[in-house]
């Protein structure tokens, strides 16, 4: 306990200090500019994982970010928090951010019985998303499930807010926060896997989306490695494959 009460301590003094770095590296214009209002240009939902966090897109995500956050990046969980960020802040943009060796993945793979009721409420949304739960805890299966997921919320999403989409309103999108080298040939890379429910890699290269990117960017940050998780292929070696 004793170690836990000093511990503590020191996290407080280092709120007292993160938070004085924050204010003294900013001017009042900084705040004046969003006392009022916001306009986020995303609606996120990210997994609660504290290894994900909105600056992996944005160094200061003030007023860009719309962030909903649970175990696993699930709309359902969420639902009027996500329904806010769309219909009334009418972000252009819903991110769906999975991500590296998700510990919501792990855990409904690993079999959730015995969580609390809360966590096991939480974790019992996956059982509609079809994931590989066959006593394999590899990485691959972790990865494929993680992207599984993606595809899942964005179908949802896509079911949800059609009428937002069809008008351009809005547009959905599916990345992956990559810090294993998964799909990505880069640490740290978000790549895009899931655009407004299409899974094609070559229809995402050509969507007016990613028109300022390079092919060479395209080839790096949309599916790069992979897509046969989606065809119940042989996983493995397809990846395998493609990663040499
Ligand atoms: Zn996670």
């Amino acid at each position: 306990m004793e170690n836990k009460k000093i511990e503590t301590n020191i996290i407080i003094e280092q709120i007292i200090n993160g938070n004085k770095n924050f204010v003294q590296g900013r001017d009042n214009k900084y705040f004046e500019a969003f006392q009022n209002h916001q306009n986020p240009l995303i609606t996120m939902v990210s997994c609660s994982d504290s290894r994900v966090q909105p600056n992996v897109i944005f160094p200061d995500a003030t007023n860009k970010i719309f962030m909903v956050e649970n175990i696993g990046n699930q709309i359902l969980l969420s639902e009027g928090s996500v329904d806010y960020g769309v219909f009334h802040l009418k972000t252009p943009m819903l991110l769906i951010l999975g991500h590296s060796d998700c510990g919501a993945i792990k855990a409904f793979m690993n079999g959730y019985s015995n969580e609390i009721s809360s966590i096991k409420h939480d974790l019992s949304y996956f059982e509609k998303v079809g994931l590989k739960v066959d006593g394999s805890f590899d990485n691959n299966t972790v990865v494929s499930n993680v992207l599984k997921n993606i595809d899942y919320q964005i179908d949802i999403a896509v079911e949800k807010y059609n009428d937002l989409i069809t008008n351009n309103e809005l547009v959905v999108v599916g990345a992956y926060y990559d810090f294993k080298n998964d799909i990505s040939s880069q640490l740290g890379n978000v790549v895009f896997v899931n655009v407004n429910g299409e899974k094609n890699i070559d229809k995402i290269k050509q969507l007016a989306l990613f028109k300022n990117l390079t092919d060479t960017e395209k080839d790096k940050l949309i599916i790069p490695y992979y897509r046969s998780y989606r065809n119940n292929m042989n996983f493995q070696t397809d990846f395998a494959v493609q990663r040499n």
